[in-house]
Parts: C-alpha cells; structure tokens; sequence
C-alpha cells in the first residue's frame, strides 16, 4: 500500500486571505495530496516584533475560509502545545500519529528564504519534502537562487526528476502558482485605514474581522 501523502502548510495567518487559498488549492490540484493540514501558529517564532491577534480569532477565520472541506484541513495543533511554534516539532507530532504517512511542507518562497534560520532546520529538511510556492512581487528568481545557500548545499539536482534532493532522500521543489500579490500585512493596513477588504479575504473572514474589530 502506498504510504499517505499529508502535506503541511503553516503560517501566522493574520488574517488569511485569498493569497493563501488559492495557492494552496492549485497546489493541491497539482500533488493530489491525501491530506492538507493549514496550522496557525501559536506564537510565530519568527515574527516577534509584532503580536498577531490570538490563536482562538486566526484559526476561527480560517476555519470560516475553509468550510468544510474533506480533504484541506485546518488543524490547531500548534495552539495546543504550548511555547513558541517550531515546525520541527509539529511535523514529528504529526509523524507519530500517522507512522509511515509521507510528509510534505508547503511555503512560500520568502518563508523559505528565512528556513535557514528555523530552529532544527536540517531536521526539517532530512523530516518532510519541500514544495515552495512563488509569490509575487519578489523580485525575479533565476536557476537556485531561490534556495538560500545553506539549504543549497544540502541537496542535489534530480534532472530526471526535475526536483532537488537531499541525502535523507527527500525533493524540494518550486511551483507555480497564480500570483496574487495580497499579504495578511496589506490586509490589517487596510483595515486600520478604514480601506475596504472585499475581494482580498472571503467574505466570511471580512464579517469576522468587523464583528470582533480586529486591526484597527
Ligand atoms: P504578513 O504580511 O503578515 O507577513 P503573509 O501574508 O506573508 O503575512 P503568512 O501567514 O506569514 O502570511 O504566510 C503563511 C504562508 O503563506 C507563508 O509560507 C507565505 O509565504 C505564504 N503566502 C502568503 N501570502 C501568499 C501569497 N499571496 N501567495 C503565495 N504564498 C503566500
């Protein structure tokens, strides 16, 4: 049997916005993966010069983007464990209790830039594939140079493949996606100049952010 294929997509999603979901849909559409979790972070161990609105309202809004959806999952699993959010200890959680799932990490290309400076990262990478989403309004990237130098090192190029690989065995990929070049930063301005937010967020998550008056 083949092994489940569970991919994880993390973020501080504050708020989410159709930048996230439409990436992470034509992701999906292309790897058929089994699974999809979105998990929010608890505490963003990367963003710590600004405190995002409370898990509880984070994950409320995706699980309003989402609906029910069988198959991409919102997952609160780093709410639940106390302390920062390190991925590497998400995804050994999330190792455990799938044995023998194969696990696969989704980010942006500027997240990955920084993966570098995760904690554990080289357990990361020897842990899970990497698929990394381009992302708009970065500036053009050409051959590797969007795979930061010390993650270069780590692997080899898989022309068969198409995909580079590292000696745990494991691709790392970019794929394309349809830029949308929205951030949850762009959102939160907007609201806090009284800008509109349609189009920009499910219309769901737009009530949500007005009934609780969140980033003004
Ligand atoms: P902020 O503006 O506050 O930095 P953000 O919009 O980048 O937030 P995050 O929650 O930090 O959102 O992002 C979660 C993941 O989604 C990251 O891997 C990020 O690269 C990716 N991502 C965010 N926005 C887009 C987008 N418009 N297109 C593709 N990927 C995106």
């Amino acid at each position: 049997m083949k092994p489940l294929r569970i991919a994880v997509f993390g973020g501080t999603f504050d708020p989410v916005h159709f930048g996230h979901l439409r990436s992470i849909q034509e992701v999906q559409d292309r790897m058929r993966f089994d699974k999809v979790f979105i998990i929010p972070n608890r505490r963003p161990p990367h963003k710590s010069d600004r405190h995002p609105a409370p898990f509880n309202h984070r994950l409320s809004m995706l699980r309003l983007a989402l609906g029910r959806n069988a198959v991409i999952q919102v997952s609160d699993i780093e709410g639940r464990r106390g302390g920062p959010s390190f991925t590497v200890e998400t995804l050994r959680q999330l190792q455990a209790s799938r044995v023998g799932a194969r696990l696969f990490l989704i980010l942006g290309v500027d997240s990955f830039a920084e993966i570098g400076t995760w904690k554990r990262f080289r357990e990361v990478l020897d842990d899970c594939d990497i698929v990394v989403m381009e992302r708009p309004g970065r500036k053009e990237r050409k051959g590797a140079s969007w795979i930061p130098l010390e993650v270069r090192r780590l692997y080899g190029y898989d022309a068969a493949k198409g995909v580079y690989r590292n000696k745990a065995n494991k691709t790392l990929a970019l794929v394309r996606v349809t830029p949308f070049d929205v951030s949850a930063s762009a959102v939160r301005q907007a609201v806090k100049e009284g800008r509109s937010i349609r189009f920009l967020t499910p219309p769901a998550v737009e009530r949500y952010i007005q009934e609780h008056r969140l980033y003004r």
